[in-house]
């Protein structure tokens, strides 16, 4: 099988790059093996949280550019700072035209509501969800935090607890239906995505709608763990008209509603465009000639090979192994592409689960291009985005989704400009 680029990998980073190339008109691949670090995240998109020292960032653009000056490993740096304002432009346009409706700007995070009830600083959040302009400026002073009977993933006392240190009154109210009842038989099927099946239907959605407005009064607004719209976007609005209260959603635990949604909404997009998914798929190996990849080879495809003009290394960190970690080193399975790590294990972590360990900014070593080194030498048609770079902490600076899909734009334009179908990516 022959393309213009294989992506291997269907995370965030992936499925953006791919997105982008697929606009530019190429011919692309995405092999993945299975779910991605996406699936379990808030419904926010982080850019720049906090700088490496622990110092809050409120404008995440002039962070990047602190950062940039000041810790030149970091992703952002090597994308450079005008590159990484321009790509963050992009995305909220990369995202609604997917179907994916966020709010949030590169120069003002602003804070979304963790499922414990803390405030975090993020900056683009999907429409709907609880978000705050500034710590503890909430839009209501009476609120009704529901949960679904029996779910075990949402906490309304503590997210009333933190809510109640801004002089927020918190009621809680439960739901339960019938038609819940299958799937409460056995614990541990009383999951978000189990439920929120269930809410995809008319009748249940009713039956909640009827309930929160019985709820709802005495109170300005009700929040709702994330728990509705899996395979519909409506239901949200849907709730709203029949309530006339505002209602806002909260992450659980994982899975995440919000996080499926995204990802299936994402690779639709990818489909649509022309790209090809072999999702539930594994590259094993590659061979390389003269300096460059030629081809790939998969678990279920055998010696059929995957070649491309350029491949994208988006396999993501330890989280999606990417990385793997070995009794001794840090090893990058497909290509053993050089790693940047500690070489004592006793370096790689503290004994403090919130410490801001080692291990987390491990990750392939890449040129200023973002192509892969190997044995000391960059990889001319091989270009690694995500999680599986080095140089930063995703959950310190609260960067994540920025450094995957900034470096996902960043190499789609590098790959694009060098091949015979350059695009505008202005
Ligand atoms: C649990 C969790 C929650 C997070 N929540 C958030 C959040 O709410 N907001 C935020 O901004 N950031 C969050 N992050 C940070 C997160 O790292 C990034 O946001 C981003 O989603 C990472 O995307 P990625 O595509 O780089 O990697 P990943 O999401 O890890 O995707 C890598 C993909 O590659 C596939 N793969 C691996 N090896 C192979 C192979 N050999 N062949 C084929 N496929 C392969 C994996 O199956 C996986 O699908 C979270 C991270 C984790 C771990």
């Amino acid at each position: 099988m022959k393309f213009d680029t294989v992506i291997i990998g269907g995370g965030l980073a992936g499925m953006t790059c791919g997105i982008r190339l697929a606009q530019a008109g190429q011919r692309c691949a995405i092999v993945s093996q299975g779910q991605s670090a996406i699936h379990f995240s808030s419904g926010s998109f982080d850019l720049l949280g906090q700088l490496p020292d622990g110092e809050p960032v409120l404008d995440p653009e002039a962070g990047i550019a602190e950062l940039a000056g000041r810790w030149p490993s970091h992703p952002y740096a090597v994308i450079g700072t005008e590159n990484c304002a321009r790509y963050a432009r992009q995305v909220p346009e990369l995202l609604r035209e997917a179907g994916i409706r966020v709010t949030g700007q590169a120069q003002h995070n602003h804070f979304r509501i963790t499922p414990m009830g803390k405030s975090r600083a993020t900056w683009l959040t999907i429409d709907g969800y609880l978000t705050t302009p500034q710590i503890g400026e909430f839009p209501f002073k009476r609120v009704c935090i529901v949960n679904i009977e029996g779910f075990l993933d949402f906490y309304p006392e503590f997210i009333a607890e933190e809510l109640r240190k801004f002089g927020i009154e918190c009621r809680f109210g439960n739901f339960n239906h019938p038609d819940l009842e299958l799937i409460r038989r056995n614990p541990s099927e009383m999951r978000s995505a189990n439920i929120a099946r269930v809410f995809d239907h008319d009748a249940d959605l009713e039956a909640l709608a009827a309930e929160l407005r019985r709820l709802a009064a005495g109170c300005d607004a009700l929040i709702l763990p994330a728990l509705i719209g899996i395979n519909r976007n409506d239901s949200l609005e849907f709730l709203k008209q029949r309530v006339g209260h505002p209602i806002y959603l909260l992450p659980t635990l994982p899975p995440s509603i919000p996080g499926i949604r995204a990802q299936q909404a994402l690779q639709h997009r990818f489909r649509a465009l022309g790209g090809e998914y072999f999702l539930g798929d594994c590259v094993l190996s590659a061979q390389t000639e003269q300096g460059r990849v030629r081809r790939v080879f998969t678990a279920n495809h055998g010696d059929i090979p995957f070649e491309a003009d350029h491949f994208v290394l988006a396999t993501g960190s330890f989280f999606s192994k990417g990385l793997v970690a070995t009794p001794d080193r840090i090893v990058e399975p497909v290509f053993e592409a050089d790693v940047v790590s500690r070489p004592g294990r006793a370096e790689w972590y503290t004994l403090h689960f919130f410490d801001r360990h080692e291990y987390q900014a491990f990750g392939v070593r890449t040129d200023n291009r973002l192509r892969v080194i190997r044995q000391g030498a960059p990889l001319e048609n091989l270009y690694c985005v995500g999680a599986g770079l080095a140089g930063f902490h995703p959950v310190q600076e609260g960067c994540g989704a920025g450094v995957s899909m900034l470096s996902a734009l960043y190499a789609a334009e590098s790959i694009a400009r060098a091949s015979d179908k350059p695009v505008a990516f202005d």
